[in-house]
């Protein structure tokens, strides 16, 4: 920093490698005028190369008499797509390279070399960008026009002739690698009288402490752990993380600094700040307040996923009033339950549901919808072209009728956020430099993709722990360094020259990645620098990832010297930071065995509340006493629920008592006339297309929905032919009850029961449950029985003359009796087999006896306010369960016996209606 007070003490510029070093130094500069006790000072010169062209630039302007428009990146980047789409469709990342080429021609000095391109000397690829790259420099001559990347060499002439200032000294701080462009004007200035410096931050054998750890997830731990007690040893410390690839390691990242670092950040209420942050960007389009913004505009032009018209409810960013939260997140509950919404819905049709429970903020959501969709009207979105910043215009009439960003105080990077975004949708009104109008739809993907290559940095927060890239490292300084990732995979990146210049032009010029040498070289200079960027350096690497073994990378052994690597269990021994002991549970404890009786004057629930008991006592009370609900998750097509649900439906609609309806089939004489007269199909079609008619929503279907549901149908009615068949083969039957409702008492636990079906044999009545998924009578047995629906309408049903309980099994190649008879005087089918299946445990008195007594227990238990979490079978019954974040079953999990899975899925698991 010496360096750096000196220079601007005197009158200097003070150029770093990347705007993070200019920002970081100008903080530390800041800290140094306060520690003089200053309370005001001048804004001291330091920029990043980018920033101090535009300085001159602007200089340039005062003093010349005419100049160019310099275009801003989105307007050079609308220029290369019109070109290069010009006669071809190219995607549009193909103008995002052109622009990187032309870039890199004007960076190296090269564009020289572009009349080449066409004489043989360069691949398909290259030749087609030297013909853009003639367009896009003829149109620029034309139109007076300048690209940004060919400002350093424009301002040459203007600094010879003295129309810009320069400084008496330029520092240059933190410069892996001085580009020509940057050389020529370092050079005109220095022939101008300007001192040029660079700061000597580059060390040859630099010290530093070799740590390999067992995999990535070691390697951080480690890292954390070291860091913790670092921090504790001086809590002002500063200290750098470097590590590869960060995109893709954040969120581990994240994860393991907040477990070891601060724990306490899990809470959901914790606002302290965290000791570490992240110095790379996030594209703008991921901000959240600014993500609504953008699913906003594009609910308006196309459907929005059912995820996100989730997320845009519960975001906050479109509501009037704060305390909306819990009022929209149970509408969005009840729209995932009932509305029947395609998973991709547009904004019509999900402004056209009636909530079923009205609240203020659910009317004033649709009040909303309603409005945006006369906006969308008004304003022609579908029929109009418009300049972009006429777009724009209409932008912020939608945002501002949707609330946002809401009515919640935003935090600060939030505000940042916007006043970025503010920034950007400024840049992107220049776009229309060229008079182009668009259509909305365009203006959403173009407002859309430009946001997601738009990088937002908030303010740094200064916190102690900075976590960065290799590169973006230099110019700055710490107390101490770790450098993760120094496996012989990943340092020096492996990247490639540029597709759309030759090879041959790259490594002329000594382009970046045009040679593994040049790579290597540059990679070596990075290592040293990063080592002498502070007096404690460390550097690790994992053996392994999921690609097989990895070692040390070359550069570490050449950087540093010779010196055996310590485990990463060593290291953390002489840290004496155990890591072993962060696994330990964080479980608080809280004693309270007084049970919660349910009220035996209130009916609990449906004979489903003992079928929860038996699997899991926890279960039973989480859905019946907390209402805890599973949110459904939209899915393309039918749930093997809504299979079940909608087979249920075509029965219950189909067979009848005799008298209740003329279309429905009453006996089994109703099922053979139907099958001789061939009306079997008709009568299916209709009721299966009536249960259908009943479930569809207000919305349009598409031809995707219509084809789908088509198949379903078609599939559903081979499905219950093939039950008819099996029907129509039994012995003679009627229909004498079906999805009958009523209550019983068990044991004092009031439930309404309802069964699928009674029929009427000859010997008395059978009672039957549909199934889907697989089962067998053995459901009903022990003490934790996994069905008990049949064995309580059997036991408390009050059913005349009961000669048998029985699944009927509807599966796809699987239909039949499965269950209990009373004795081998029922005859069920005309089978014999089947009877006597059915009649090898017959529903005898004692059979029945110990249903009642078990079913009695059960409905003690629930009565009594048993809640303890114990799955009948762990982990099977927590297969499905979608409850484990709430009983915290894995917490426990080390007490729970787990069961070998012998007979595979038994059905016990499965959905009501399965
Ligand atoms: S996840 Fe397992 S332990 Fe937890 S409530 Fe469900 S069945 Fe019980």
């Amino acid at each position: 920093m010496g360096d750096v007070l000196c220079c601007l003490r005197s009158g200097g510029v003070v150029l770093t490698g990347n705007a993070r070093a200019a920002r970081a130094l100008g903080r530390r500069y800041g800290q140094a005028q306060r520690a003089e006790g200053k309370t005001a000072w001048p804004t001291p010169r330091i920029y990043d190369w980018e920033g101090w062209l535009g300085v001159l630039w602007n200089q340039h302007l005062l003093n010349a008499d005419e100049a160019p428009l310099l275009l801003a990146q989105l307007q050079e980047r609308a220029v290369w797509k019109r070109i290069v789409q010009t006669r071809s469709d190219e995607p549009e990342s193909m103008a995002v390279l052109a622009a990187e080429a032309w870039k890199l021609l004007s960076d190296f000095n090269s564009h020289g070399e572009l009349q080449s391109f066409w004489q043989g000397r360069a691949s398909d690829d290259a030749e087609a960008f030297g013909k853009w790259a003639s367009l896009f420099d003829r149109e620029c001559r034309k139109k007076q026009w300048m690209s940004r990347s060919d400002l350093a060499f424009f301002l040459i002439p203007s600094i010879q002739q003295g129309w810009v200032e320069l400084p008496a000294e330029i520092l240059l701080v933190g410069f892996d690698r001085i580009t020509p462009a940057q050389r020529a004007l370092l050079d005109v200035s220095h022939a101008r009288g300007c001192t040029v410096r660079e700061t000597a931050t580059r060390a040859e054998d630099a010290p530093a402490q070799i740590i390999r750890a067992r995999d990535f997830r070691d390697e951080l731990e480690t890292c954390a752990g070291w860091l913790l007690r670092s921090l504790e040893a001086n809590p002002d410390a500063r200290i750098s993380v470097i590590v590869q690839n960060i995109d893709t390691a954040r969120g581990e990242i994240e994860r393991i600094f907040r477990r070891i670092l601060m724990p306490a950040s899990a809470g959901i209420d914790h606002r302290d700040a965290l000791p570490y942050e992240f110095s790379l960007g996030q594209p703008l389009a991921t901000v959240p307040a600014i993500a609504a913004a953008l699913l906003l505009l594009r609910w308006l032009a196309l459907p929005l996923s059912r995820t996100e018209i989730s997320w845009l409810m519960l975001s906050g960013f479109c509501s009037s009033r704060e305390e909306d939260g819990a009022e929209l997140a149970l509408l969005d509950a009840e729209m995932r339950k009932y509305s029947n919404l395609p998973l991709q819905a547009r904004l019509q049709a999900v402004a056209s549901y009636r909530p079923r429970v009205s609240s203020p903020a659910s009317r004033s959501f649709f009040t909303m919808l309603g409005g945006l969709d006369r906006l969308a009207e008004r304003e022609g979105l579908e029929r109009r072209s418009r300049s972009i910043s006429e777009w724009l215009q209409v932008a912020n009439r939608v945002w501002s009728h949707a609330q946002w960003p809401g009515a919640r105080t935003l935090e600060s990077v939030e505000f940042q956020a916007l006043a970025r975004w503010e920034k950007f949708t400024g840049d992107l009104a220049a776009l229309e430099f060229d008079g182009s109008r668009v259509g909305f739809a365009e203006f959403v993907t173009l407002i859309d993709r430009y946001s997601r290559e738009t990088i937002f940095a908030p303010e740094s927060r200064d916190a102690p722990i900075q976590i960065m890239g290799a590169f973006e490292s230099a110019g700055q300084q710490f107390d101490a360094v770790w450098f993760a990732g120094a496996d012989d995979q990943q340092w020096p990146p492996a990247v490639r020259p540029h597709p759309l210049l030759p090879v041959w032009l790259q490594r002329q010029a000594a382009m970046p990645h045009s040679s593994v040498e040049a790579d290597w070289q540059l990679a070596r200079e990075v290592t040293r620098r990063i080592a002498a960027s502070a007096p404690e350096c460390i550097v690790s690497y994992a053996e392994r990832d999921e690609s097989g073994d990895l070692r040390a990378s070359p550069l570490i052994r050449e950087c540093f010297a010779p010196q055996p690597p310590l485990s990463s269990k060593e290291f953390r021994g002489r840290l004496n930071f155990p890591i072993e002991t962060l696994h330990v549970c964080r479980t608080v404890e809280l004693e309270d065995s007084s049970p919660m009786p349910w009220p035996r004057d209130l009916v609990a629930g449906g004979a489903d509340i003992l079928k929860r008991q038996s699997a899991c006592p926890f279960q039973a009370f989480a859905v019946r006493r907390i209402g805890a609900e599973e949110l459904r998750e939209s899915e393309r097509g039918l749930t093997p629920l809504d299979r079940g649900n909608i087979l249920h439906k075509v029965l219950e609609s189909l067979w009848s008592p005799r008298g209740s309806t003329d279309l429905a089939l009453h006996d089994r004489r109703d099922l053979l006339n139907a099958r001789s007269n061939q009306s079997i199909h008709r009568l299916l079609d209709d009721h299966i297309e009536r249960v259908f008619e009943t479930r569809r929503g207000s919305y349009e279907e598409s031809q995707w929905d219509r084809e789908y549901l088509r198949i379903e149908r078609s599939r559903l009615h081979s499905l219950l032919l093939q039950w008819l068949d099996y029907e129509a083969e039994r012995e003679d039957f009627a229909v004498v009850a079906r999805e009958k409702d009523f209550e019983a008492a068990i044991d004092g636990l009031k439930l309404r029961l309802r069964v699928d079906r009674m029929d009427l044999i000859s010997s008395g009545r059978l009672i039957l449950d549909y199934k889907t998924g697989p089962v067998s009578a053995s459901m009903w047995d022990g003490e934790r029985p996994d069905d008990p629906q049949l064995p309580l309408y059997a036991t408390h049903g009050g059913v005349e003359d009961l000669q048998g309980a029985l699944f009927a099994q509807i599966r796809a190649g699987e239909v039949g009796f499965k269950g209990r008879i009373i004795n081998d005087t029922v005859t069920v089918t005309k089978d014999p087999k089947t009877n006597s299946s059915l009649n090898k445990n017959p529903l005898d008195r004692d059979m029945l006896g110990s249903w009642r007594e078990t079913l009695g227990n059960l409905a003690g238990q629930f009565l009594a306010g048993d809640a303890s979490v114990t799955p009948k079978s762990f982990p099977k019954t927590c297969r499905y369960c979608a409850l484990p974040s709430l009983c915290r079953v894995a917490e426990t999990a080390a007490a729970l016996e787990p069961e070998e899975d012998l007979d595979g899925d038994d059905g016990s698991e499965s959905s009501p209606h399965e």
